[in-house]
């Protein structure tokens, strides 16, 4: 074969590659935005619009016709109009017979009407295809071409053919199209973009709820109750002090309330015999949020080691040393290093390195970049065992900071235990009654139980 006419045909325009005309209905924010996205990749547009004036902000090489006009041009069109307009669509339902409706509507509510804004597309033009897709793309994302953390575009549709075509359109603009399914997913697709951090609610609300709580406690004890009845002021605790007790505190129960909805669910699974009857909701819902719980708990456990950093620094902490040496100074004595206090406080800063290193590696590989890299058997590895591990540290870590002050009558200033003996409840109870489960006894029926087994089987053969 001739290398040069090799050359030549693939040097040659391949006109199989020319892309179809696309219309879209509606020259606002949203339209105007996909619009100028599909002419850069080389989809001829025409907009069908209530008014056929070209303006400044129309892409420039596009058409602006009246809809019925525009929508014969092209074989799919794109409806970027809200749903409460979509009446004007009837008349046009003779020019609209056969082709692909791209329905990209949002609601401003979640659940806003019955049905979804596609399913009623469908309904209002019955000899039409409709596919939901593009709404969860942002109109600003699309024009300033930030669409790193948007690539994904949820597709759905009854008509496989009419799918793809648009599953084509969403990969030439270079994103990701996502099948997920007939025309009945469209409401859940339409709920996203509405959706607040539905994972983060619970643990959110939980967090701050614990955090005032514990603020105040150490307000009333280490600022009020010292300066009603040692006249001394120390307000500016506020600053340092107190948030670096509250931090490691958060960090400990929240770690421990990753855990704490196993626990529940192997005794109730224990007591049910059975794995084959769903858990309360709210245990459903606290698992869900095992994740979250785990990221703030991070985020507590990073800033309590932040505090701790910039501890040397304090005014209260240089002043606090120079008072001790002058002290020894005036009386003339050095006090012998004290070997106890020495190992305890190496142990307990040596235990919360390794502890907060454990913290770190949970929070690594609970990314889904990272989580998507290892299978199910080292997931399981690094969050239970490891994350098990990481909650013995941290109790450790606070038992040796915390341990002498439980014994000491001024640890309970008005009768009230020190913030360290609160926090230690809920991580101890997990991990006693997680050693109680781990009992060969205990574990055997449980695992099988979780294999399927059934004390009392509901449908026996
Ligand atoms: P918009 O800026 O208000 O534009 C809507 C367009 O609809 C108007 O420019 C108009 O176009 C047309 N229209 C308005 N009233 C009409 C009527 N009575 N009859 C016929 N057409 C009418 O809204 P948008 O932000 O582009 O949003 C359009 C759709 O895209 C909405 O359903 C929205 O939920 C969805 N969406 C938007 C975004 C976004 O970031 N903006 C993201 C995802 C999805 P003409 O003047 O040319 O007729």
């Amino acid at each position: 074969m001739n290398k040069n006419s090799s050359n030549t045909m693939a040097l040659a325009p391949n006109t199989s590659n020319k892309r179809e005309t696309v219309c879209i209905f509606g020259t606002g924010d949203f339209g105007r935005a996909l619009g100028h996205k599909m002419i850069q990749s080389g989809y001829p547009v025409v907009y069908g619009s209530r008014s056929t004036q070209i303006s400044n902000l129309i892409p420039k090489d596009a058409e602006v016709l009246g809809h019925a006009e525009a929508a014969q041009k092209a074989a799919i069109i794109i409806i970027a109009v809200q749903r409460q307009h979509y009446n004007f669509l009837t008349p046009l339902a003779e020019v609209l017979h056969g082709k692909v409706l791209v329905d990209i509507s949002n609601n401003v509510k979640l659940n806003q009407y019955p049905d979804s804004n596609a399913e009623h597309l469908a309904q209002l033009l019955p000899g039409s295809k409709v596919v939901k897709a593009f709404n969860t793309v942002s109109a600003w994302a699309l024009q300033s071409g930030t669409l790193d953390a948007s690539r994904q575009v949820f597709v759905c549709g009854d008509d496989v053919e009419a799918k793809q075509m648009v599953m084509n359109i969403v990969r030439a603009l270079g994103l990701t199209p996502l099948d997920k399914g007939s025309l009945l997913a469209a409401q859940e697709i339409e709920n996203y973009p509405l959706q607040l951090f539905p994972m983060w609610k619970f643990p959110i609300f939980l967090s701050l709820g614990l955090t005032a709580f514990f603020l105040l406690y150490c307000v009333v004890l280490d600022i009020v109750y010292t300066y009603i009845y040692e006249n001394n002021n120390f307000s500016f605790f506020i600053a340092i002090t107190i948030p670096n007790r509250v931090c490691p505190v958060m960090a400990l129960i929240l770690l421990a309330l990753v855990y704490l909805p196993g626990i529940f669910a192997a005794i109730i699974q224990l007591y049910r015999g059975t794995k084959y009857r769903r858990f309360p909701d709210w245990l459903d819902k606290w698992m869900l949020c095992r994740k979250q719980l785990g990221l703030i708990a991070l985020a507590f456990a990073s800033l309590h080691v932040l505090f701790t950093l910039v501890t040397p620094l304090r005014a209260f902490a240089s002043w606090r040393t120079s008072k001790g040496i002058i002290s020894q100074a005036l009386n003339n004595k050095t006090e012998p290093l004290n070997h106890t206090n020495a190992w305890l406080s190496d142990s307990y800063l040596a235990l919360g390195i390794l502890g907060f290193f454990l913290f770190v590696l949970l929070g690594i590989t609970s990314l889904p970049s990272v989580s998507n890299n290892v299978n199910w058997r080292e997931f399981r590895f690094v969050q239970s065992k490891l994350g098990y591990l990481a909650l013995i540290l941290c109790t450790a870590h606070t038992l040796v900071y915390g341990g002498k002050w439980f014994l000491s009558p001024t640890a309970y200033k008005w009768y009230l235990p020190n913030i360290y003996i609160l926090s230690l409840i809920v991580p101890c109870a997990v991990l006693v009654v997680k050693f109680v489960l781990i009992f060969p006894c205990i574990d055997k029926p449980l695992t099988q139980i979780r294999q399927g087994w059934e004390r009392n089987p509901k449908y026996s053969e």
